[in-house]
């Protein structure tokens, strides 16, 4: 509880928006400042609890510099935030990383690997595998070989949110399952729910895709679109299925394990389904037609149980992320784009915002373009 002297001095933050930003900032905030904090989510659609949970980002392709800054140095910030939030490994853990590609192409992302590496110590070992290594460590492929990357890393993002959300109860913040809209009232924030109306001096936007239809009422044009993404979740009978690492396979399909059996497969990338949830045999073709080349022949998947995860994610036209306060309103801090990569990145977003409205200053710039390229107020 605050004392009387502590409440005169606390401001109002609210923040719209609970996946993985939203919940990581509210934490952070919590522990940086004495403001009362107020999370508002409406988890339909959310990217966060969908996930497929892999952390490795450094041997992306992608030629986005300043992501690739932001992708590792979030992939480093784990460290911090599993002992800041104690987190089990359950939730996450460095279950190593496989990734399975043609023979030929193998030696040049081991190139690659040690290359990326020296400014990218979480990596860990880099180990080239023959195809029987590869089948030691994860049982249910193939034989084919693969480069291992030990320090790759693997979330349940639905698991995290629900820790998060604990922790940072304990420290005051206040969850609203609710829809909110904005609105500007003078010199401070209105948010609305459907029950009650409250005003605030500093809000946080992270709402995924929804930041247009919440900042279009305000006068300004966001660049976000949704994506829909489906993946595949086996129920098997594997009990050291918590033991196994990552693979990231060649195609858009990949495989990752969690404790208890659970397979998961996937994900999609579905631009023009957008805002849709459904889950589609479409989607169930083409992950398992994607993974059929890399799993075990006596290993049909299809004899399990299978259920769907589906959810939205936002991307920008470059499909780079965006994230700070506004320069007309600096009491504004929107963060939204985080597209296929927002486990990866979005734990280090929610904590760089959090010192930003603490007034802490953090250095944004290194990791994106100027916030106008993505929104900007109509004229
Ligand atoms: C199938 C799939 C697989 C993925 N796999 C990976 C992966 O392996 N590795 C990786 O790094 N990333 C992965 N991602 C990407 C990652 O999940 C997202 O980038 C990240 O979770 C986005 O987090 P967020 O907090 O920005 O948004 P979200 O998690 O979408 O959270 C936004 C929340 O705000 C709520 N909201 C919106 N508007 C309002 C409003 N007006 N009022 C109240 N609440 C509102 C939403 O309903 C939602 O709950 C995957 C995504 C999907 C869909």
């Amino acid at each position: 509880m605050h004392t009387l002297k502590e409440r005169k001095t606390m401001k109002k933050i609210a923040i719209i928006g609970g996946g993985i930003i939203g919940a990581t900032a509210a934490f952070y905030l919590s522990q940086l400042t004495n403001d009362h904090i107020t999370v508002y989510d409406f988890p339909q659609g959310q990217a966060t609890r969908a996930s497929a949970g892999i952390i490795s980002p450094w041997l992306s392709k992608r030629r986005n510099k300043k992501w690739y800054q932001l992708a590792k140095d979030g992939a480093h910030f784990y460290q911090k935030l599993v002992v800041d939030l104690a987190l089990p490994d359950t939730i996450f853990s460095k279950s190593g990383v496989l990734l399975v590609r043609p023979e030929d192409s193998l030696s040049a992302l081991e190139d690659l690997a040690h290359e990326r590496i020296k400014d990218a110590p979480d990596m860990g070992e880099i180990q080239l595998l023959t195809g029987q290594q590869t089948k030691r460590l994860l049982p249910v492929l193939k034989e084919m070989p693969a480069l291992y990357l030990t320090g790759g890393g693997r979330l349940d993002g639905a698991t995290y949110l629900q820790h998060v959300k604990q922790k940072a109860t304990a420290n005051q913040v206040t969850f609203v399952d609710s829809y909110a809209t904005l609105e500007k009232a003078s010199d401070f924030w209105q948010v609305k729910t459907d029950r009650h109306t409250a005003t605030y001096a500093t809000v946080l936007l992270s709402p995924g895709p929804h930041l247009k239809k919440l900042l279009s009422p305000l006068g300004y044009d966001v660049d976000i679109r949704p994506q829909k993404g489906q993946l595949l979740c086996f129920q098997t009978p594997f009990k050291d299925s918590a033991q196994w690492p990552v693979a990231m396979l060649d195609g858009e399909a990949d495989f990752i394990p969690f404790g208890h059996g659970k397979l998961l497969v996937g994900a999609t990338h579905e631009n023009e389904a957008g805002w849709d949830l459904t889950p589609t045999s479409e989607a169930y073709q083409s992950l398992a037609t994607g993974i059929t080349p890399f799993i075990d022949d006596r290993l049909t998947l299809e004899d399990y149980p299978v259920t769907y995860q589906v959810g939205t994610r936002a991307y920008t036209a470059d499909f780079a992320p965006f994230f700070g306060a506004l320069d007309e309103e600096p009491t504004l801090i929107v963060a939204s784009g985080l597209g296929s990569s927002g486990l990866t990145t979005g734990p280090y977003i929610g904590y760089l915002l959090a010192q930003a409205i603490a007034q802490a200053k953090p250095q944004m710039d290194p990791y994106q373009k100027p916030l106008t390229n993505y929104l900007n107020k109509r004229l």
